[in-house]
């Protein structure tokens, strides 16, 4: 019986959340913000209390080791969530607010009365009436995005230091800055973290295992025009910035957008235009579950942009492909067990398993391709990004709970 003692992941939750960690996509330094090590230091001191040899370098990451207590051979394991907040909402002055016993009304956030969190809206609340919930206070998002699973490692941690009677074996903890702003293990150094295996703390809904990412690539379309005195230009000028609208107007409307597709669906969509009437660049984004078939979605765009590009003589275009990140299921699915000792770990818990695929990227989809297999775990994180962000105590415990059960599993199935 693991029981993750709430009050304290609760206590522990609030006191991370206050300190602002927001990560700045514009910046070029590493960590993007300076902040984020204020939280980063104080994990580090926490684990060193607890008597774990710990280190944050340079780079703003914060590397944890928990010795091995078990003679088997196990091979070593890693928990990891992002210290950093989201740029699209305000991280500073963060106000958590406890909602004991929540009884099922509407909350109404005190310090912007517009900002209501209900069950109308948002149904997983009804699963939190008569638990704990905590919000923030109105003008900020809460950053339970992924404070919520730092929480959640560190309580797990205590719990494994503080009961030396359940096996396991050597686990790193892992905590980066800038997931947010998609540079999460840009400095990573993988001899230091020398892991096998590893496990992102990084979902939604208790219960929920995501071992499934898009694959990614980004695609850019440079079109050359011909440029002349618009006052002498006739039978001359060809308009760079007229055929990139035009190139935009040819993409499907129903079909092929991230406004009309979801599940398993890829898309193409333009994120950025930029040009002088001479030359025009249009930037995409290009996303499927299915490498053959993002390589098919860049050979479409290639093809629409090209038959543009025909109707005006003297336009010439380049098309360029670069690759972002990859599906990790062409991983995981080298080392199924991973997977398969995550889920059994969930049900251990208690939880029914939902396996999901994200519509996106993780850490852990760069950190697979980096050598580190690595799925993504529930924390039970809600409306991230926003000011109704919020998540249940439950939930953040049954994750550290499930950190537990998954170190004991690793150990009982590795041989001698
Ligand atoms: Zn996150």
């Amino acid at each position: 019986m693991i029981n993750i003692n709430q009050e304290s992941i609760a206590e522990r939750f609030m006191r991370y959340v206050q300190v602002d960690t927001q990560s700045d996509p514009q910046s070029n330094t590493q960590p993007t913000t300076e902040k984020q090590k204020d939280l980063s230091k104080i994990l580090l001191s926490e684990l060193q209390q607890l008597g774990i040899e710990a280190e944050l370098d340079t780079h703003g990451y914060v590397f944890g080791t928990i010795p091995s207590n078990s003679k088997k051979n196990i091979p070593t394991i890693c928990f990891c969530s992002h210290v950093d907040t989201a740029p699209d909402c305000t991280g500073t002055n963060v106000k958590p607010i406890l909602h004991k016993n929540y009884n099922g009304e509407d909350i109404v956030l005190p310090d912007d009365i517009t900002q209501v969190l209900k069950i109308s809206n948002t149904p997983y609340l009804k699963k939190h009436i008569g638990s704990d919930i905590i919000t923030a206070s109105g003008n900020t998002l809460l950053g339970a995005d992924d404070k919520s699973g730092v929480a959640a490692i560190m309580q797990a941690t205590e719990y494994l230091v503080k009961n030396p009677e359940i096996k396991h074996g050597e686990i790193k903890i892992l905590f980066t800055p800038d997931e947010e702003v998609g540079k999460g293990v840009a400095a990573l150094n993988m001899q230091k973290l020398n892991a096998k295996f590893g496990y992102t703390l990084d979902g939604g809904e208790a219960g929920s295992l995501e071992d499934e990412t898009f694959s990614a690539d980004g695609a850019t379309i440079i079109i050359h025009g011909i440029i002349a005195h618009p006052g002498y230009a006739k039978n001359k000028l060809v308009n760079a910035l007229k055929i990139a609208g035009e190139i935009l107007t040819e993409l499907p409307t129903t079909e092929w957008a991230p406004e009309v597709t979801d599940k398993k669906e890829g898309f193409v969509h333009p994120v950025r235009v930029e040009g002088i009437a001479e030359k025009a660049t249009l930037e995409f984004i290009v996303r499927d579950f299915d490498n053959e078939k993002l390589k098919q979605h860049g050979e479409r765009l290639k093809s629409i942009a090209e038959d543009v590009i025909k109707k005006h003589v003297g336009a010439t275009m380049e098309f360029i492909i670069k690759e972002q990140y990859r599906n990790m299921k062409q991983i995981l699915d080298k080392n199924p067990e991973v997977v398969a000792y995550a889920a059994e770990a969930i049900t251990r818990a208690g939880l029914p398993v939902k396996t999901e695929s994200i519509r996106g990227g993780t850490d852990g989809s760069r950190l697979s391709f980096m050598g580190l297999p690595c799925p993504n775990i529930f924390t039970g994180m809600q409306g991230i990004h926003s000011k109704l962000e919020w998540v249940g105590v439950k939930d953040m415990a049954k994750a550290a709970e499930t950190m537990v059960h998954l170190s004991m599993i690793w150990e009982e199935k590795s041989p001698l």
